[in-house]
């Protein structure tokens, strides 16, 4: 079977996406798995270094980066009991691994745009966190203290 786009040309696989057969010219690797370079479009290279800074500023932000949406919501929630923050950085950065190496489905994680606005706010997101649960934590002191 020859390229979908260079008809002379044999192809060396074919696209996960569109299942066009594609030369080594038009083939894009994206998470080890091979792509026309219109579909690669849509796939973003995972990163393990990411999914590790994600995790270690915001609780369960590793696990939204990798699709874990589930395991995302309940690390954030007890995040701040720090046992599961730790938690989430190691399986944050195993899983990332996983996925970027081709061994993982990636089909559920969020689309490139909002894993880039994620890049952006994270240092902010990381605030928010932070201040929230001094909030929580300041008023659980607060009502103790009180009379
Ligand atoms: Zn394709
Ligand atoms: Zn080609």
């Amino acid at each position: 079977m020859n390229c979908f786009l260079h008809p002379h040309t044999p192809a060396i696989a074919q696209c996960v996406d569109c299942h066009q057969p594609i030369c080594e010219v038009c083939t894009v690797r994206v998470n080890t798995r091979p792509y026309c370079e219109a579909c690669a479009a849509n796939h973003h290279q995972h990163s393990a270094l990411t999914a590790l800074i994600f995790g270690l500023l915001v609780p369960g932000l590793g696990q939204l980066y990798n699709g874990d949406y589930l395991k995302a919501v309940m690390i954030f929630f007890t995040g701040w009991l720090l046992l599961p923050w730790v938690y989430g950085i190691v399986d944050a950065v195993l899983v990332a691994q996983e996925i970027a190496e081709g061994r993982r489905d990636a089909q559920g994680i969020p689309p490139g745009y909002l894993i880039l606005a994620l890049k952006v706010g994270v240092v902010f997101f990381s605030c928010l966190y932070i201040s929230l649960v001094w909030m929580v934590i300041s008023a659980a002191i607060a009502w103790v203290a009180s009379p």
